[in-house]
């Protein structure tokens, strides 16, 4: 992670455009919490990479000022990968929704936590598909009504927690968008962690999702921080994880320090970045290899 003396504020961080999202959506607080993170650790636009899928949610690099990528559907943690193995020294963000996160993108959540890549990754997490207006996502409440379960989810959902813990995430918190304090905190420690760290974010959509609501969550969150959770015990860490009634936790749950997939790759330890590093052909070889493969 690189750092500079220079002071931006939040409003450094604002996109070109204006996010379009609907009134009252949780995505706003998750927008502002990443601006004011980055702008107090100190970073700049062109330190960061900000790589998003597909969804309401996907949106967020257009409304941040960094680089960006809005990339394929469930596709975003398997092009931050590439991000990050070209360039280890910058800070990659990765944003996006529970469908596009946990359903469509199922498989790269899995591999990334195991292979513990160096990314720091925000699920918006509404617990349904919001930009298709309203079906049931892997993170659904059972017996919830939706576009596509007409007569109630018969599903269990997923529970990222717990999933990123047992696959090998590093860092691993959850957080409410309406706490952007909270929020804000846990994104800078997820920045700074060595690893792959997820922060799934309730995040309530209020135009399809009528039961997980900004009062659902304000009458049951509790803050692992008031309580006396140890982050190094993961069985205690999924049993906090896996309450859903009333009491919700927000907070770190689990932490690790297991080497990052970059500290690991012999490539990488000398030499600098490998977008910086010369080709090592010169430009009649480059041309060859170019003409064959066209
Ligand atoms: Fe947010 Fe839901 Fe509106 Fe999408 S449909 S912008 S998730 S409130």
């Amino acid at each position: 992670m690189a750092t500079t003396a220079i002071n931006l504020t939040p409003k450094d961080f604002k996109g070109k455009s204006d996010p379009d999202w609907c009134a009252g959506c949780g995505d706003f607080g998750v927008l502002a919490a990443l601006q004011r993170a980055v702008a107090e650790l100190g970073l700049r636009p062109h330190d960061i990479m900000a790589v998003s899928g597909i969804g309401c949610s996907s949106n967020l690099p257009g409304y941040f000022n960094s680089y960006g990528m809005h990339t394929l559907h469930g596709r975003s943690l398997a092009m931050a990968t590439g991000v990050k193995m070209a360039n280890h020294e910058m800070t990659v963000l990765v944003t996006g929704g529970d469908g596009d996160g946990y359903g469509i993108g199922g498989n790269h959540f899995t591999h990334t936590a195991r292979r513990n890549t160096d990314l720091t990754y925000v699920v918006m997490n509404n617990q349904i598909y919001g930009l298709t207006t309203g079906q049931v996502s892997p993170t659904s409440s059972m017996g919830m009504t939706t576009k596509s379960t007409p007569f109630g989810n018969v599903e269990q959902p997923l529970n990222p927690i717990t999933s990123a813990i047992m696959n090998g995430a590093t860092f691993v918190a959850r957080a409410y968008s309406g706490d952007v304090r909270q929020l804000t905190n846990l994104i800078q420690l997820g920045i700074k962690h060595k690893g792959f760290s997820l922060i799934d974010v309730f995040s309530p959509c209020v135009t399809f999702n009528f039961i997980n609501t900004h009062d659902f969550f304000k009458e049951r969150i509790k803050r692992l921080e008031d309580e006396d959770h140890d982050t190094s015990d993961w069985k205690s860490a999924c049993e906090k994880a896996m309450m859903f009634g009333d009491t919700i936790y927000t907070g770190l749950f689990f932490e690790s320090d297991r080497p990052s997939l970059e500290d690991l790759e012999p490539i990488l330890k000398t030499g600098g970045p490998l977008a910086t590093r010369k080709l090592g052909l010169d430009q009649e070889q480059a041309q060859k290899i170019i003409d064959r493969m066209m």
